[in-house]
C-alpha cells in the first residue's frame, strides 16, 4: 500500500440514451465534471450522448452517480453504460462539436450512422420555460418581449429540424447569425442558453410582420404585435404563425367574431381551443384540478380538456328546460344545447354542446405579446384552415388559403419545417390521457416493455385521425397528428411524413402495416409503399390494432381480454365492428361478444344523421314503424339545433320513411356492431343530437347531458344515493345471448326503458343512467368471461372509452373485482393510436411466420 501516494488517475467512459439530445444535457455533463475537477469530453452522437470522465476514481464515480439523480429535467435517460478506458492524461473538460455525417450524405471521416441504429431521440418542440417567461417581462433584460425567447430548456425543436444531429446548422434559425452577445451565451457552458440551438435575441433573430391577406407589410417588429393585438381587442380574427403551423384567432369573449371564425372555418358545432393569458384566467372559467395545472404548464404545453365551472344560473333543470338566462343566444335555434355550462363571459360558441372546454397556456413569446398591455385574456384559437383540410404551415399557403378569412397574418421569418398540430389531452381517473399527438410529445418514442426485438415496421394508422408509427427495435415512434385522409392534401402529408421519418433517423422499413378495410385511403397508400419498396405489407384488424396499441404501451405480452369501442371499425366478417369484446394476443384477435347487429341505413350517412341510429335500434328491439315515428317525432327531436335546418316534421317523416324501407330492402344499410353508433341512437331518442357536423358528437352531448345532470345532483360518477327506481334502467338493461359463438348483447330492455322514461325522468338523468347501464354491462361480461376461464387482464380502448363518464365508470368497477384493468394513455385511445398496435401486431406476426403479403 502507497501510503503517501498521488492519487492515481481513473477514466471511465459513458454511453448515455434516451431522450437526451436538445435538453441541456451536454452542459450539465460539463458542469458536473467542474464540480468533480474532471477532465474529459462529452459529444452528441446519433445514439445518444457520449462522455469520458478522467480524475480521482472517488470524484469520477460520484459524478457518474449523479447523472441519474441530477440530469436536466427535460432529459429522460434509458440506459448509462459505463466501461472503463485507459487514462488519457486529458488537462481540461470539453464539448466536443457533432462530427457524424449529416442525413442525406454519405460517411465523411465521422463514425457511420449505422443502418439499423435508430437515433435514439429527435427533441419535441417546448413551451417557454419560467426563467424565460421571467426575462420575458423584465423591462430591464435584453430579452424583454422578445417573441422568440428561447433557452436549454425551452423553444422549437422538432418544427425547426432540418436533419441530424440537431446543430444550428442544421435547423431552421442556421439562416440567422448570432450577435455577438449571444454568441458568447451560446459558447459559455456556464450559461443557460449554452448550445441552445435557437438562441437569437432582438438584435439577431427572426422578425415579425403584420400581412393584408393581399400580402402587403402593415407593420413590423414589435408594432405588428401591437397592432394585431388592437385587431383582436376589435373583434377581428388574426392568423399567427405559431410553431407547427398557423392559428386562427379571435378575443374568445367576442360572439360575433367567434361565429365568424366558425363560418369561415366552416365549423359549425365541434369545440374551439381557448389559449388563456395564465392560469387564473383558466380559473375564471374551468374547473383545474392539481394534475390538470400541471399539465397545462408542462413543457409539452397542450391543450387540456377541462370541464367548465358550475353557472350561477345552473344548468339545464331537472324537466330538460334551459335558464332563461341562456335562452336564444344562437339565432336560429332558440334552445341553448345541454352541454353548455358556466363559460360566463366568454362567447358562447365556444365549446357549444361538448362537456370540456379544450384549454391552453401561451407556449411563445409571441403569444405571451397578444395577451400583454391591453390585449384580450382569452384567445378562442384554432388552426388555420378550412374544416378537414390540414393545417396551414408555410407562408406561401397562408397567403394563398386564407382568403376572406382573416384581417390580417402575423407571420415571421423563421420557417416551419414540419406541420405539427397542438397536442389534446386530458385527465381521467387521476391520470393523464393524450387524446392527439402533436407538439411538445412529437417525435418522443414510446419504449415497448416487450417485444423490443424485430422487424423495422411502419404502420399507416386508419383513416380518420391518421397518425403513422414507426416501430424500430424497443422504440415506437408515433407520428404527429396527420387528419382524415378523405383529404389529398392530407394524404399527401401521410406520405411526407412517411418520407421524412425515414430520412431523419435513416430508417428503412422491413414491412408495412395497415387496416384490414380494403377501402381506407391508408391501406392503398401502404399497399403501394410496400409494393414500391418490395416489403410485406401485413392487415391487422382494427379493434385487435386498437387492443395492442394499448397493450403495447403498458408492457402487455400474453392474452388479455380487450374491450373495443368506437365508431367505425372494419370486421373479420367485413361488417361494421365497434362494441367487442376480443380475445387478444399480439398476432390474434378472437371475438368472445359483441353488441348485436343493427343496419346502418345510408351507410356513412347513418354516422351523420343518428335518427338513423335511433330507428334501426328500435326497430331491432321490435317497435312496430308507427312506434318508431312517434317516438322519433316527438317535439324534443324535432326541435333539436341541429337538425332545425332540415328536419321539418314532413320532411324528416319522409326521409326515415324512405331510409326504414331501404333498410328493409338491405339497400346500402352494412350490419353494425358498433357502440358508437348506440351512443348516437340514444342521443338522437333523447332529442339531443339527431344530425351531426362533426363524427361523435352526439355522443359527446350524450355524455356532456350526463355530466351535466350529475354535476347539478352534486352527484359524482360512483355516488351511491340512487333510488331503486332509477337503478332499474342501469340494471338488466342488456340482455346477453350465450347461446351461441360469439356471444351478442341485445340492448332492447335499455332502449325500451329510454323510450319510455324519456316522458317522465330528465333526459341528462337519462344519458346518466344510459352510461351506467353500458358501464354495468361491461362488467358483467368481463365477469362471466373470467367465470368461463379466460384472462383477468382487461384493456380498454377505442374512441368511446374518451367519454371520461363511462371510463370513471367502468375503469374502477373492474378494479373493484379484481381484474387488472389497462388502456391507452400515450398512445391515443381513438384512432389516432391504431398504428402503434398494426406496427406491434405486424412484428409479432412476421416473428410467426404469419406475415402478410408482398
Ligand atoms: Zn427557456
Ligand atoms: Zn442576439
Amino acid at each position: 500500500m502507497h501510503e503517501h501516494a498521488v492519487v492515481e488517475s481513473y477514466s471511465l467512459k459513458l454511453m448515455i440514451t434516451g431522450g437526451v439530445h436538445g435538453a441541456g444535457f451536454r452542459p450539465f455533463i460539463y458542469q458536473l465534471a467542474s464540480q468533480h475537477s474532471l477532465s474529459g469530453w462529452v459529444e452528441n452522437t446519433p445514439q445518444g450522448v457520449v462522455a469520458v470522465f478522467e480524475g480521482p476514481k472517488g470524484a469520477v464515480e460520484n459524478a457518474v452517480a449523479k447523472i441519474r439523480t441530477e440530469k436536466p429535467p427535460l432529459a429522460e435517460i434509458n440506459n448509462i453504460e459505463v466501461m472503463e478506458v485507459p487514462v488519457a492524461g486529458l488537462s481540461r473538460f470539453s464539448i466536443v462539436e457533432s462530427r457524424y455525417p449529416r442525413a442525406h450524405e454519405g460517411p465523411d471521416d465521422g463514425p457511420r450512422v449505422a443502418e439499423d441504429v435508430l437515433p435514439v431521440s429527435i427533441p419535441p418542440d417546448l413551451g417557454i420555460c419560467e426563467e424565460c417567461q421571467a426575462e420575458f417581462q423584465d423591462p430591464s433584460n435584453r430579452r424583454y418581449q422578445h417573441p422568440f425567447i428561447t433557452c436549454v430548456n425551452c423553444g422549437p425543436r422538432y418544427t425547426i429540424i432540418r436533419a441530424l444531429p440537431y446543430d444550428r446548422e442544421r435547423t431552421a434559425m442556421g439562416r440567422f447569425e448570432m450577435c455577438s452577445t449571444c454568441d458568447r451565451e451560446y459558447k459559455d457552458p456556464g450559461n443557460r442558453r449554452y448550445h441552445a440551438e435557437p438562441v437569437c435575441c432582438h438584435d439577431c433573430g427572426p422578425s415579425l410582420q403584420l400581412l393584408s391577406l393581399q400580402g402587403q407589410v402593415i407593420a413590423t417588429g414589435l408594432e405588428a404585435a401591437r397592432y394585431a393585438r388592437d385587431l383582436l381587442r376589435a373583434g377581428e380574427i388574426v392568423a399567427i404563425k405559431g410553431i407547427g403551423g398557423y392559428h386562427l384567432a379571435c378575443d374568445a369573449t367576442n360572439t360575433r367574431a367567434v361565429r365568424r371564425l366558425r363560418d369561415w372555418k366552416g365549423r359549425p358545432d365541434k369545440p374551439l381551443a381557448l389559449m388563456a393569458s395564465d392560469i387564473s384566467e383558466v380559473r375564471r372559467y374551468c374547473m383545474v384540478s392539481t394534475i390538470e395545472e400541471h399539465l397545462l404548464k408542462s413543457p409539452a404545453r397542450p391543450i387540456v380538456l377541462l370541464r367548465p365551472k358550475p353557472h350561477d344560473n345552473g344548468w339545464e333543470n331537472a324537466r330538460g328546460t334551459v335558464p332563461r338566462a341562456n335562452r336564444g343566444l344562437r339565432p336560429g335555434n332558440g334552445r341553448r344545447p345541454e352541454g353548455l355550462t358556466g363559460l360566463d363571459g366568454l362567447a358562447d360558441s365556444i365549446v357549444l354542446d361538448s362537456p370540456y372546454v379544450g384549454v391552453m397556456l401561451p407556449y411563445t413569446g409571441l403569444h405571451m405579446l397578444l395577451f400583454s398591455g391591453n390585449g384580450p385574456h382569452s384567445l378562442a384559437m384554432t388552426s388555420a384552415n378550412k374544416e378537414g383540410e390540414p393545417m396551414i404551415y408555410s407562408d406561401t399557403d397562408a397567403i394563398s388559403r386564407l382568403k376572406c378569412g382573416p384581417q390580417a397574418i402575423l407571420v415571421h421569418d423563421r420557417e416551419i419545417l414540419r406541420r405539427v398540430d397542438d397536442s389534446v389531452t386530458m385527465t381521467t381517473c387521476n391520470n393523464v390521457r393524450i387524446l392527439r399527438r402533436g407538439r411538445g410529445y412529437v417525435p418522443l418514442s414510446l419504449e415497448l416493455g416487450c417485444g423490443q426485438e424485430g422487424a423495422t415496421v411502419l404502420a399507416w394508422g386508419a383513416d380518420s385521425k391518421n397518425a403513422l408509427c414507426l416501430l424500430h427495435g424497443g422504440n415506437a415512434l408515433l407520428s404527429q397528428h396527420i387528419g382524415d385522409l378523405d383529404d389529398v392534401r392530407s394524404r399527401d402529408e401521410a406520405k411526407k411524413v412517411a418520407h421524412d421519418l425515414f430520412s431523419l433517423l435513416h430508417s428503412n422499413p422491413h414491412a408495412m402495416a395497415c387496416d384490414l378495410h380494403p377501402g381506407y385511403h391508408s391501406t392503398a397508400i401502404a399497399a403501394d409503399m410496400a409494393l414500391a419498396r418490395g416489403c410485406p405489407l401485413i392487415q391487422v384488424q382494427h379493434h385487435h390494432a386498437h387492443i395492442v396499441s394499448a397493450m403495447a404501451e403498458n408492457g402487455l405480452s400474453g392474452e388479455v381480454i380487450g374491450v373495443a369501442f368506437d365508431g367505425t371499425g372494419y370486421g373479420y366478417d367485413g361488417t361494421v365492428w365497434g362494441g367487442e369484446f376480443l380475445l387478444v394476443n399480439a398476432t390474434e384477435a378472437v371475438r368472445l361478444a359483441h353488441l348485436r347487429y343493427v343496419p346502418m341505413p345510408g351507410g356513412e350517412k347513418a354516422v351523420r344523421e343518428p335518427w338513423r341510429m335511433a330507428m334501426m335500434h328500435l326497430k331491432a328491439c321490435g317497435f312496430s314503424n308507427h312506434e318508431i315515428e312517434e317516438a322519433l317525432s316527438r317535439p324534443a327531436v324535432l326541435s333539436d339545433p341541429a337538425g332545425a335546418a332540415k328536419d321539418t316534421h314532413g320532411c324528416f317523416a319522409s326521409s326515415w320513411r324512405v331510409a326504414m324501407q331501404a333498410a328493409e330492402a338491405g339497400i346500402n344499410s352494412p350490419l353494425t356492431s358498433s357502440m358508437g353508433r348506440l351512443f348516437d341512437a340514444i342521443s338522437a331518442i333523447l332529442g339531443i343530437r339527431t344530425i351531426v357536423s362533426y363524427e361523435g358528437q352526439a355522443a359527446i352531448a350524450l355524455e356532456a347531458a350526463a355530466q351535466n345532470w350529475a354535476t347539478t345532483k352534486r352527484l359524482g360518477a360512483n355516488h351511491p344515493a340512487r333510488t331503486a327506481g332509477q337503478r332499474g334502467l342501469a340494471e338488466q338493461a342488456f340482455v346477453i345471448d350465450q347461446t351461441g359463438t360469439p356471444w351478442t348483447i341485445d340492448p332492447a330492455p335499455l332502449l325500451k326503458a329510454v323510450v319510455e322514461r324519456s316522458r317522465e325522468i330528465p333526459r341528462g338523468e337519462i344519458a346518466f343512467l344510459f352510461h351506467e347501464a353500458v358501464s354495468e354491462v361491461v362488467i358483467r361480461i368481463c365477469q362471466l368471461l373470467a367465470d368461463e376461464g379466460f384472462p383477468r387482464d382487461v384493456v380498454l380502448s377505442g374512441g368511446v372509452f374518451q367519454n371520461r363518464l363511462l371510463f370513471e365508470m367502468v375503469y374502477p368497477g373492474l378494479r373493484r373485482l379484481g381484474f387488472n384493468v389497462y388502456s391507452n394513455w400515450q398512445a391515443p385511445i381513438n384512432d389516432g393510436g391504431i398504428a402503434l398496435g398494426q406496427a406491434v401486431a405486424a412484428r409479432a406476426l412476421l416473428k410467426a411466420g404469419m406475415g402478410g403479403r408482398t
